[in-house]
């Protein structure tokens, strides 16, 4: 039996001349837990293994010191290509900010700020102040808070509004949002209760108005982000849900999701009705995302009357949900980008991918396509092809945008399953991953979220693609 394992010690391979590279780069408490770990890696094995089985030397133990720091120390957040044809992509990181946005975060990161103070009277202020005349003006309502997420702005709402009481909302709507955000939940949390009317397809006034008591609280309706009910159907509007609610003297909650701040049919896009709409419509209180249609930050928007604004806004669960100083610095450029909606399709990201012509990309898909080819070598066949995109995020879930990119399908199609799962993972693994979307036994890449701006750095990434050989 062998006792003693012959591998050196850790301050032995701390003093190695090797070592002190990696001192200098990493500090000396990782370089230990790294050279540790690989000791006992290397114990390890070496107790598992047969007599014959040699131990590791010192350049082979630093090496796998060396590989562990420096993954230990890899950003885990990169930038990545989304070409999924899908602009909002939540797993993506949603909107794309505006570059007034970028400035004004990066100011805010390095240099201290008003954003709990008064300069007018070096009184201390409300964060929410920066904005809250910005959305009053674009949206029509009285007033407005801003939490973390849209999410965070329905609880909040219940909370306050619903607290061990109940709230009326008609089945076709008790909406779940990817990630786990279901009204009933939400509801829950919040301590208030539901309460469920009409059936799936179809929802009349008079289910309403039957289920009103002395416990109701409030009457609410959610927007089908993310699916549509087609067919035999019937919605109230939300004008007559808050004629109904005032003439009990009730509030009228709207958790619109996407929110948009104008009329997208301006460029052409499918329409969404907007938060002054549903102001207009009679709701008491709405809610909406930052980063969804509006193309701002993560935040949750929360507009209506004065009074439940303020009640809102001294709940403590509040002070819990309040977005930081990053958000607020994003928030109020992209907001003031809407004073002049004539530019707002250059100047707003994402507004400017939505409005891209199918052409503008088309003529993208042929000039990228050789290049494309070229680093992927004859087993695959690059082409341009027409598809279309989506906008995302829940955002018109039915509706697509007509755009161009490349499709790409394996020489052999008998092999298409394996050289295309291939080929998706060598390009998550690219310096800048490139996501792409798997479908019919090709890989699409949908050109639309691919500025012109960014196309020759893309082609410099895409030739660093190195694919597994059989
Ligand atoms: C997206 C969405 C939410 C959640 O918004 P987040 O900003 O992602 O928290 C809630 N309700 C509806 C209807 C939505 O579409």
């Amino acid at each position: 039996m062998r006792t003693a394992s012959p591998l050196p010690s850790v301050d032995k391979l701390l003093q190695h001349p090797r070592t002190a590279g990696l001192l200098a780069h990493y500090g000396k408490t990782q370089c230990t837990d790294a050279i540790r770990a690989a000791l006992a890696d290397a114990r390890n094995q070496w107790l598992a293994a047969k007599d014959s089985q040699t131990a590791p030397g010192a350049d082979i133990l630093l090496d796998a010191a060396e590989q562990s720091l420096q993954q230990l120390f890899a950003p885990r957040l990169k930038a990545v290509y989304n070409l999924t044809g899908t602009v909002l992509h939540t797993n993506l990181g949603r909107a794309l900010l505006p570059q007034e946005a970028i400035d004004a975060v990066v100011q805010a990161l390095a240099a201290p700020s008003n954003l709990e103070y008064d300069l007018a009277d070096g009184g201390r202020g409300d964060r929410d102040d920066l904005v809250e005349d910005l959305i009053c003006r674009l949206t029509g309502a009285e007033a407005a808070t801003i939490v973390n997420n849209n999410a965070a702005a329905v609880l909040l709402v219940l909370s306050t509004m619903a607290l061990h009481k109940e709230v009326i909302v008609s089945r076709g709507e008790l909406v779940e949002i990817g990630g786990a955000f279901r009204i009933p939940d939400v509801m829950t949390r919040a301590g208030a209760t539901l309460v469920e009317v009409g059936t799936t397809n179809r929802t009349h006034e008079r289910d309403y108005a039957e289920a009103i008591s002395a416990q109701t609280a409030a009457l609410m309706k959610v927007h089908c982000s993310n699916y549509a009910i087609s067919g035999f159907t019937k919605s109230v509007p939300d004008a007559d849900v808050a004629n109904i609610a005032h003439s009990h003297q009730l509030p009228m909650i709207v958790d619109l999701g996407s929110g948009t701040l104008i009329d997208m049919r301006t460029w052409g896009l499918p329409y969404e009705v907007t938060v002054r709409e549903t102001v207009e419509a009679g709701a008491d209180i709405v809610t909406f995302s930052g980063d969804k249609l509006l193309g701002g930050p993560q935040a949750g928007i929360i507009v209506g009357k004065k009074s439940l604004i303020a009640q809102i806004k001294k709940n403590p669960l509040k002070r819990a949900l309040r977005v930081g100083k990053l958000t607020l610095a994003a928030l109020e450029p992209t907001l003031r980008l809407y004073l002049h909606p004539e530019q707002l399709a250059d100047r707003l990201t994402t507004l400017r991918l939505f409005t891209r012509s199918a052409a503008d990309m088309q003529q993208q898909a042929e000039v990228l396509q050789a290049p494309l080819q070229n680093a992927l070598g004859t087993a695959y066949v690059v082409e341009p092809t027409a598809m279309s995109s989506q906008i995302g995020s829940g955002a018109l879930p039915v509706e697509s945008l007509p755009s161009h990119g490349l499709v790409i399908r394996s020489a052999d199609p008998r092999r298409a399953g394996q050289l295309l799962q291939r080929l998706e993972a060598a390009l998550r693994q690219l310096p800048r991953p490139v996501i792409g979307r798997l479908r019919q036994d090709a890989l699409w890449l949908d050109l639309r979220c691919l500025e012109a701006a960014n196309q020759s750095v893309f082609v410099e990434n895409w030739e660093k693609l190195v694919l597994a050989s059989d």
